[in-house]
């Protein structure tokens, strides 16, 4: 199964990634996570995306369609993946339409999240995750058994710099602007499914079940 969670920052697609890949045999590719590795690791890449992350805005669409070639094409190819926070914006998704058309493949569904914008700035307010495995945790929703550290691998979990509140508003921003368009772009090819991404990280998946199993 081949997957695109669509939605804002903060809409909760990183935690529902995480739950799908544990029911069905999946993998998530985030190219946040991407991102944040090459950062992590102090490469080129990785010194111009943090510039770039840092003030909410978004990183050119041919360093993250390659990215995305070389994650989904190249070598070891997964079969099953959740796309979490690709594509972001039209060129992305044009990109990766002519990526499928060139090795004969397609995508399944795009689920897009929906949830009020003061409930997603709490929820990217109170949200950290561990800077060792990636997991994300909310401090009320889904805390972790014992305080800033991962209940999965004892990493220690931090609060991402563009989660802080300035970087916040930016992100929505740009969300609205370069990425909404998506919703229409998808709904045109009758891949879209809206899930109410409102409840507790259970109720949420119990939904997104439905839509995938239905
Ligand atoms: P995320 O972890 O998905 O919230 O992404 C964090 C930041 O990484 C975004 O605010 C962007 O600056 C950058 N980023 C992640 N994915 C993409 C993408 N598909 N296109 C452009 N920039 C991206």
């Amino acid at each position: 199964m081949k997957l695109i969670l669509l939605g804002p920052p903060g809409v909760g697609k990183g935690t529902q990634a995480q739950k799908i890949c544990e029911q069905f045999d999946s993998v998530q590719i985030s190219t946040g996570d991407m991102l944040r590795s090459e950062i992590a690791a102090g490469t080129a890449l990785g010194k111009k995306a943090d510039r770039i992350i840092s003030e909410g805005s978004l990183v050119p669409d041919d360093i993250i369609l390659g990215m995305i070639k070389n994650r989904l094409f190249v070598g070891e190819k997964p079969t099953n993946y959740i796309l979490d926070g690709f594509p972001r914006t039209i060129e992305q998704a044009k990109g990766l339409e002519k990526l499928y058309s060139d090795h004969h493949d397609s995508l399944d569904k795009v689920l897009l999240f929906e949830a009020p914008e003061e409930m997603i700035i709490d929820r990217i307010s109170a949200r950290r995750s561990c800077s060792n495995c990636k997991k994300v945790y909310h401090l009320v929703a889904m805390p972790p058994k014992k305080k800033g550290v991962c209940d999965s691998c004892g990493g220690k979990l931090v609060q991402r710099e563009d989660d802080k509140p300035e970087t916040i508003k930016k992100r929505l921003k740009v969300y609205h602007e370069q990425t909404e368009p998506l919703v229409d772009f998808y709904k045109k090819r009758q891949l879209l499914e809206k899930i109410d991404a409102t409840g507790t990280p259970e109720d949420v998946a119990k939904k997104v079940m439905t839509v995938l199993k239905g």
